[in-house]
């Protein structure tokens, strides 16, 4: 029998490329391959690059020269490494990586990795192979299934992409240009996976996509589906206890999204949807097509169907052109909106983005100033969310065993890790915590009798006073 061959992944960034790398997995492990935790003992590197951070592609090169030294020590022990780039620094520079890094056997876009066996072997037999079209084929119908095994291993949470690419041209992302436009999976491929999931352990689904809440997949009766639809569906499924979604943009919040939140129990009352700046001057140069107004009616219309729901958002600082009075504006928006945490970023500009050629750049010093001022913020949020909590009940998906010896940690509703002393019988279960301490950002309780609802409703409240003074 052949000996398998081993692969490593090293991913960077979003949800997106962790799920991505997994499929990746599952689409070599026909070929023989099975993962490897170690670079050097590897016969195949996939780095599965991300291009949203700052200087993406220098650190790639700068990857790609420790790569080159494993590969060489490879062949000085008569063994072949490949090496391939994917994801959407592959995808927006793939000819400079051909041309800059010999080293790289194979160049592979996100929406193709689906031809990595093809590839690899177009790369042995001709040296090299880039593909980063949008190819007409749905990748996912391609895709290997992974396999039950490989589902177990992966714990009893998992990621769905339901939808990928963005049409909405924010002026300084790059999504529109690296994942292409917006495309859903049809309901039926979906649901299959889910059942798959559920079979084999998994209770906690997160549909993701680029802008996950602008979903339109086929339904089985041929009509266009929308993401509160297919969540409907979803919360249907026999095991599964908690369904998520992520990213969310603010202009396709809809009415079967919000009714979702109010039907749903499995829906969890916990929605990241980004806002990036609290002045709507910014916003217009941004091109977000919405206004600080809009996305405070949106938040109403969450908070009025489901009074326990929590949001966090991602913001960036320093937008070229942002004033100290917009900056401000969105200090006041934080502190209206009152979040349970948040992601907060420097602006840097994106090769290719609209943002990048636009002159008005903040100085760095203001940016860092600010950035500390929002951080403060944020944080100060948090934690009054987190404290709220001590002394109440509140339910938990545990996951897994903890660090600490005898203790299994799970999450709350709201993605707050919660541990406590128990067997891994629980591992999998849905079970009341009665929350003892706060350590960090970990919540530390007691498995009780029954949740209290009203309890878990009033440390929100509680909460939600404390961060916005009302
Ligand atoms: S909506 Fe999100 S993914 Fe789409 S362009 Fe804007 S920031 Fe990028």
């Amino acid at each position: 029998m052949t000996p398998p061959r081993k692969l490593h992944i090293k991913s960077y960034g979003c949800q997106m490329n962790v799920y991505d790398a997994q499929r990746m997995v599952d689409t070599l492990a026909p070929e023989g391959f099975v993962e490897t935790a170690s670079v050097d003992d590897a016969d195949l590197v996939i780095l599965n690059t991300c291009h949203i951070r700052e200087k993406a592609s220098e650190k790639v090169y700068s990857e790609l020269g420790r790569l080159r030294v494993a590969k060489d020590e490879a062949a000085r022990h008569g063994r072949q490494m490949s090496i391939a780039v994917a994801g959407c620094v592959a995808q927006a520079e793939g000819d400079e990586i051909i041309r800059r890094a010999p080293v790289v056997d194979v160049v592979v876009g996100p929406q193709s990795y689906h031809h990595l066996p093809q590839l690899l072997a177009r790369a042995k037999s001709h040296g090299r192979a880039l593909e980063t079209e949008f190819p007409v084929d749905d990748k996912f119908g391609f895709l290997a299934p992974p396999k039950p095994d490989a589902i177990r291993a992966r714990g009893i949470s998992s990621f769905v992409t339901v939808q990928e690419g963005c049409d909405k041209f924010c002026t300084f992302c790059v999504v529109p240009y690296t994942r292409g436009a917006e495309v859903s999976r049809p309901v039926a491929r979906i649901v299959d996976d889910v059942l798959r999931l559920a079979d084999n352990g998994v209770r906690e689904i997160t549909l993701i996509g680029q802008n996950v809440n602008a979903y339109h997949g086929e339904g089985p009766d041929g009509r266009i589906w929308s993401l509160g639809a297919l969540l409907h569906r979803l919360a249907g499924i026999p095991g599964i206890v908690r369904l998520r979604y992520s990213t969310s943009h603010p202009r396709d919040v809809d009415e079967t999204l919000i009714e979702a939140h109010r039907d749903l129990t499995a829906l969890m009352p916990f929605v990241h949807l980004p806002v990036q700046s609290g002045s709507d001057r910014i916003l217009a140069a941004m091109n977000r097509r919405h206004s600080v107004a809009d996305y405070r009616r949106v938040i109403d219309r969450f908070r009025d169907a489901r009074q326990d729901i929590a949001f966090s958002s991602d913001f960036i600082v320093g937008f070229p052109g942002e004033t100290e009075e917009d900056f401000v504006a969105t200090l006041a928006l934080v502190t209206q909106i009152g979040y349970a945490g948040a992601y907060s970023f420097k602006y840097s500009p994106r090769p290719g983005t609209p943002a990048a050629d636009m002159q008005e750049t903040v100085s760095a010093a203001d940016m860092d100033e600010r950035l500390v001022r929002l951080q403060e913020l944020i944080d100060s949020q948090q934690s009054a969310f987190n404290v709220a909590t001590i002394g109440n009940t509140v339910n938990v998906l545990f996951e897994r065993t903890a660090r600490n010896p005898g203790q299994i940690v799970g999450r709350t509703a709201y993605l707050q890790p919660a541990h406590v002393m128990a067997s891994t019988d629980i591992i999998g279960q849905v079970l009341p915590v009665t929350i003892a301490s706060l350590e960090r950002y970990s919540l530390l309780g007691e498995l009780a009798p029954a949740v209290d609802a009203q309890s878990v409703f009033s440390h929100l409240t509680h909460s939600s006073q404390m961060i916005t003074g009302a």
